[in-house]
């Protein structure tokens, strides 16, 4: 059952780049790409991440440090032992013709999406996108792979730009698909203008903060639709996204205020 925890050793690690890394895990479940599960850090704290890939004898998750639950997880070893919840929400459907399309450590379960394409022989085209080189999983990786472009705001790895840059070309080279995106919002907005012009689907990740992973909280409904996204989502169609009324604004913290926003109301 996805809300029971279960204890499992870090099988290994593996640093991508400093304060960014891979941890395998045993595979004591099973999920799509997009889904996402908690790991429980004992005596820190229980976080949601998505999963990045799936090995015959293992899960994997890729974890970017932001703060401390994040450092803390970047700290631990082969051998430790994590709880680990899932897997929770709705993922990306299974489309040929895809444009995976994906912002730094948003480039995590479209590894795990570009996996499953491949399992099913289905044809994609890949646009990873990061601030820097150093913000960018799996560039090894992703360079062997010719389906993939490579886009840093600083040119440090692949052309210099925002990985949107690649995307006309992109949805103009085949007949109308659906484009999968993860990665920071204003690339998701961004992304959700440019497949509605074009006439693709869109099938976007999204994040807010998450504490049970199963509805019942609140923690992550989105004004003006009230979708769970931790059930409804994290991705989300244009049918889903219709009357959300809360995007590019702040997003809630843990006590379910946003920044700047006024006590709420009783
Ligand atoms: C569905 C989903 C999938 C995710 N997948 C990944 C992933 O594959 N790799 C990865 O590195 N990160 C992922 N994250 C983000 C990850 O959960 C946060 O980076 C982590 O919780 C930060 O905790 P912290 O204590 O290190 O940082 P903090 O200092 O507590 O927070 C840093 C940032 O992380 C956000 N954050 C903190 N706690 C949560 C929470 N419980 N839920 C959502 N956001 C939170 C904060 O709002 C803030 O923007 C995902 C988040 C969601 C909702």
């Amino acid at each position: 059952m996805a809300d029971t925890m279960q204890t499992v050793p870090i099988l290994e690690v593996i640093a991508h780049h400093a304060g960014l890394k891979s941890f395998l895990l045993p595979p004591v479940l099973e999920a799509e790409p997009g889904q996402f599960v908690t790991v429980w850090l004992p005596g820190v704290d229980e976080k949601p991440f998505a999963l990045s890939g799936r090995r015959p004898h293992a899960l994997e998750i890729t974890v970017k440090a932001v703060g401390p639950f994040t450092r803390r997880l970047l700290e631990a070893r082969p051998g430790d032992r994590v709880g680990l919840r899932g897997p929770f929400g709705r993922g990306f459907s299974l489309t040929g013709g895809a444009v995976l399309v994906g912002g730094g450590i948003g480039n995590a379960p479209l590894r795990f999406l570009a996996q499953r394409l491949d399992e099913a022989g289905l044809p994609f085209s890949w646009l990873a996108g990061a601030r820097q080189a150093a913000d960018l999983p799996f560039e090894a990786y992703l360079q062997r792979d010719p389906r993939v472009r490579i886009f840093t705001d600083d040119g440090s790895a692949g052309t210099a730009g925002p990985v949107t840059v690649g995307l006309a070309t992109a949805l103009a080279s085949g007949p109308a698909a659906v484009v999968c995106g993860a990665g920071p919002e204003p690339m998701l907005l961004a992304l959700r203008e440019a497949a509605r012009r074009a006439g693709w689907r869109a099938e976007l990740s999204f994040e807010r903060y998450m504490k049970c992973g199963i509805g019942l909280c609140g923690q992550c409904c989105l004004d003006g639709s009230g979708l769970r996204l931790c059930v409804e989502g994290p991705v989300l169609d244009e049918a889903a996204m219709q009357g959300v009324t809360e995007w590019g604004l702040p997003h809630r913290g843990p006590s379910g205020r946003r920044p700047s926003a006024g006590p709420p109301s009783r």
